[in-house]
């Protein structure tokens, strides 16, 4: 098996997505995976699930992926916007790697949510090499996704306590579900 199957296999990439080329450079530390479709594949249309839409146009986009050891491993792809043979027009699609708009594919977000839940987030933005206020936006994107599918419907006792973090002059504000034991809520403050 060829390297590019390889790697096509390993990012779970699906049809007409493959890898088309990959790149490794020890002195800059990274590895680039670049992703293509054949020409003349066809896309499911967004707007009617259509399974005939082809590429219009393309524009390159880069995501930051999971760590290949100590390198920085980037996915590229020219993703398209398609048009449907039913008539729906010019579309963007999504790509099955990334959240719509995401810098980062899912396995590196997935990553990160479980890195912060162990460290600072400070210390994993070092770690990663990616600037705070990023992860930041990609919690915040995960959190409140999780607190939609939060069902608090059964809540019947909620107890609240505030506690200051270890260097003192932040204070976190708690709220749980007092029978399941379960956070629902927490605020810091300086
Ligand atoms: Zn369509």
């Amino acid at each position: 098996m060829d390297p590019s199957t390889l790697f096509t296999l390993a990012l779970g990439l699906t049809p007409p997505w493959e890898v088309w080329n990959i790149r490794f450079s020890p002195e800059k530390r990274r590895l680039d995976i670049s992703i293509g479709f054949p020409l003349g594949s066809l896309f499911t249309c967004p707007v009617c699930g259509s399974k005939g839409a082809k590429a219009y146009d393309t524009t390159e986009k880069s995501w930051r992926h999971l760590n290949f050891f100590q390198h920085e491993a980037w996915l590229t792809a020219r993703v398209p916007r398609v048009e449907c043979d039913q008539g729906c027009g010019v579309k963007k699609i999504e790509v099955p790697w990334s959240r719509p708009g995401s810098g980062f594919t899912l396995l590196f977000e997935a990553l990160i949510m479980v890195l912060v839940r162990e460290m600072p987030v400070a210390q994993v933005a070092h770690l990663l090499g990616v600037h705070d206020t990023r992860l930041w936006r990609i919690i915040r994107h995960h959190v409140a996704a999780a607190r939609k599918r939060l069902d608090l419907s059964n809540v019947g006792r909620v107890g609240m306590d505030e506690t200051a973090s270890r260097r003192g002059h932040h204070y976190i504000s708690l709220f749980c579900d007092m029978d399941k034991s379960q956070l629902l809520f927490a605020q810091g403050k300086r």
